[in-house]
């Protein structure tokens, strides 16, 4: 009930929650109240929770803040939101998020953009800016966010909490809405590296409805790591991943990075040259995934329709044209162009080469390092109806934090100190493939 409070006080201004699900929430804390009571209840029982909007929930609103699904309520649950409601989870809400997931400010979506609870003339942060903002505002314990290209770990790094993007595979994704397939992941946002561990634990696992997902022998709990030290991990530093930082936010790694040297860590200088090239990569990947994924949108199956057409093929257009937002358009024209007959060869069966050159490299790094330390973003939040920037420069925004994804790896984002104007800063910490231990074990001892 405090939680609901607080939500009906500062939700109006913050924008963090698009739908609210308060009868649903209290239905469910008296059931963990009596699951509590049966005694045995799991950890998450009865915390006050809330879920991005392009996880789906059924009978309850999914939009994935875009003027197509207006109305959209899934006749099924995804299965991270099944496995926690068995866990006795309350969900207070679906959070904001730009269209489609695709944006790193939150401003494109269709409800209007979440404000930063940090200081409100700035943004999030996206895609996962509601679910971001609202775990610092504290208007949920956790959230749930995706993570294509970095919309866990930036809004996170934006908005002062944790973030983690689980290795490829880890969760399963099935029920979240998809954007790029190959990159998509669904994972914490919390207040504390020890509550991301406990979420993960809840939601990871293999699921015979991915067929991308793995079962993988991670132990009992993950939160059984986190009481480790520093002493003798290899931890690696690879300068592309400092170049055209903020030197603010680079003095401030640096700083995190000396103190885990102090404390026993072996610092490993090393090269990721391909890393130059993992933001064209990323979106011609991303784009063409999502031209395919969103050719379903089509007026008949879900959600919006064009109120008056005289042919089918109008219908679809309209409904195409009147339903998604321009970022959305420019994405699916982009994704369109790199997939035709003509430039296929050019653009994306070149970017999936270079994909396995950088999934290459980082193998290779992982021989020598137990994980990687850097920023999460080369800059701070941006300030609202941020003019000066086109869409490129927004992207070029994305380069700490595409490459994890391209390479299916896992990766944290810790608070680490903030700027002169008082903005958070994010430290990334980024593992090998299943090895979330030692990132949590690492964010852990740093926080
Ligand atoms: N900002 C990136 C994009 O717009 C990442 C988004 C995401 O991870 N969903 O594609």
């Amino acid at each position: 009930k405090a939680y609901i409070d607080a939500i009906e006080k500062l939700n109006p201004t913050l924008n963090a929650y698009v739908h609210l699900t308060f009868d649903i929430a209290l239905k469910a804390a008296e059931q963990a109240d009596q699951m509590l009571k049966e005694g045995d209840a799991p950890p998450l029982c009865g915390i006050p929770m809330a879920l991005k909007d392009n996880i789906c929930t059924d009978g309850l609103p999914t939009t994935c803040c875009s003027r197509i699904l207006t109305g959209f309520k899934p006749y099924y649950d995804a299965t991270v939101w099944e496995k926690l409601k068995k866990q006795g989870a309350v969900l207070l809400g679906k959070t904001n998020m730009d269209e489609f997931a695709m944006g790193s400010t939150s401003e494109t979506s269709c409800y209007g953009a979440p404000l930063n609870p940090r200081n409100t003339n700035y943004v999030t942060g996206g895609s996962s800016g509601g679910s971001a903002a609202a775990v610092c505002a504290n208007l949920a314990v956790y959230s749930l966010g995706s993570d294509t290209g970095g919309s866990i770990r930036q809004p996170a790094s934006f908005c002062g909490v944790v973030g983690l993007k689980p290795t490829y595979g880890a969760v399963s994704r099935y029920g979240l809405i998809a954007y790029g397939s190959s990159l998509d992941q669904i994972g914490p946002l919390t207040n504390s590296v020890k509550d991301a561990a406990i979420v993960f634990d809840a939601v990871r696992g293999g699921d015979k409805r991915d067929q991308t997902s793995v079962d993988y022998d991670y132990g009992p709990s993950l939160t059984q790591c986190l009481e480790q030290d520093v002493k003798g991990l290899r931890i690696g530093v690879a300068e592309e991943f400092f170049e055209g930082i903020n030197p603010e936010i680079k003095s401030k790694i640096e700083e995190a990075i000396a103190l885990l040297e102090k404390n026993g860590a072996k610092i490993e200088h090393i090269r990721l040259p391909a890393l130059k090239l993992a933001l064209p990569v990323y979106y011609i990947i991303a784009c063409a995934e999502a031209s395919s994924n969103l050719g379903r949108y089509d007026g008949i199956r879900y959600g919006y329709r064009t109120a008056s057409y005289t042919s089918i093929e109008e219908m679809i257009v309209k409904t195409r044209s009147e339903g998604f937002g321009d970022e959305v358009k420019r994405r699916i024209m982009l994704g369109t162009y790199v997939l035709s007959s003509g430039y296929y060869d050019a653009y994306y069966k070149k970017a999936c080469l270079i994909r396995e050159e950088i999934n290459r490299e980082f193998d290779a790094v992982f021989e020598t390092c137990d994980v990687l330390v850097a920023p999460t973003a080369p800059n701070t939040a941006f300030p609202l109806n941020y003019k000066g920037a086109s869409p490129v420069e927004i992207y070029l925004s994305d380069i700490c934090t595409v490459p994890v994804n391209i390479a299916g790896v896992p990766a944290i984002s810790v608070p680490c100190g903030v700027d002169a104007k008082g903005l958070p800063i994010g430290m990334q910490i980024i593992g090998k493939k299943f090895d979330e231990a030692t990132v949590l074990q690492v964010a852990h001892f740093y926080e």
